[in-house]
């Protein structure tokens, strides 16, 4: 290699690092929206909507869940049910607003988190901080993550690792455990 194209080897080097060098920090912005949903989650709250915390648990005995929610929401919550796929309305609720565990009112999602996965589940990339819990399931023989709200212990789905990016990530939610607030205030 003569000197000539040394040197245009080592431009051709460095025109490679920056822009390797922009695409990283193109990634970044994308990384603190997605911490900005999270804080900013109370902006989609409809005003004057009261709503618990996460810290304020509620324990409840079988037969009061049974009185408190309908047959599915039961099967979801308290037993690990999963509804059919597509039955949800939800799935294809595209208004301003937070989505709550129908169980206890604890808001889990904003309207911002949600993206359509064409799977027939209402599918969020984020979550409200700090709503859930996480622990491995084997109904399916192969280790799922199985996700429950922290404050009442009910269940609502399953974390996929195929979401969108940044975060990657797809909670894969059972409708019939949510409940829609529009930012709107109009059911
Ligand atoms: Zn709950």
């Amino acid at each position: 290699m003569n000197r000539r194209n040394w040197l245009q080897g080592l431009l051709a080097a460095a025109a490679g690092s920056a822009l390797s060098g922009t695409a990283a920090a193109a990634a970044a912005p994308q990384s603190k929206e997605i911490e900005a949903l999270q804080k900013n989650w109370q902006t989609l709250l409809a005003s004057g909507t009261n709503v618990p915390s996460p810290t304020e648990k509620l324990k409840l005995s079988n037969d009061e869940w049974r009185k408190r929610l309908d047959k599915m929401q039961y099967n979801v919550l308290r037993e690990d049910g999963t509804e059919r796929a597509g039955s949800s309305p939800l799935d294809n609720e595209k208004r301003p607003g937070v989505f709550a565990c129908a169980g206890c009112d604890l808001p889990l999602f904003t309207s911002e988190m949600k993206y359509d996965s064409r799977t027939g589940w209402p599918s969020f990339f984020t979550t409200i901080p700090a709503v859930f819990e996480t622990k491995k399931d084997f109904h399916l023989l192969l280790p799922r993550t199985e996700y429950h709200c922290t404050r009442c212990g009910g269940h609502h789905g399953h974390i996929f690792d195929d979401g969108p990016k940044p975060t990657g990530m797809r909670y894969c939610n059972n409708g019939v455990a949510l409940k829609f607030i529009p930012k709107s205030g109009r059911a």
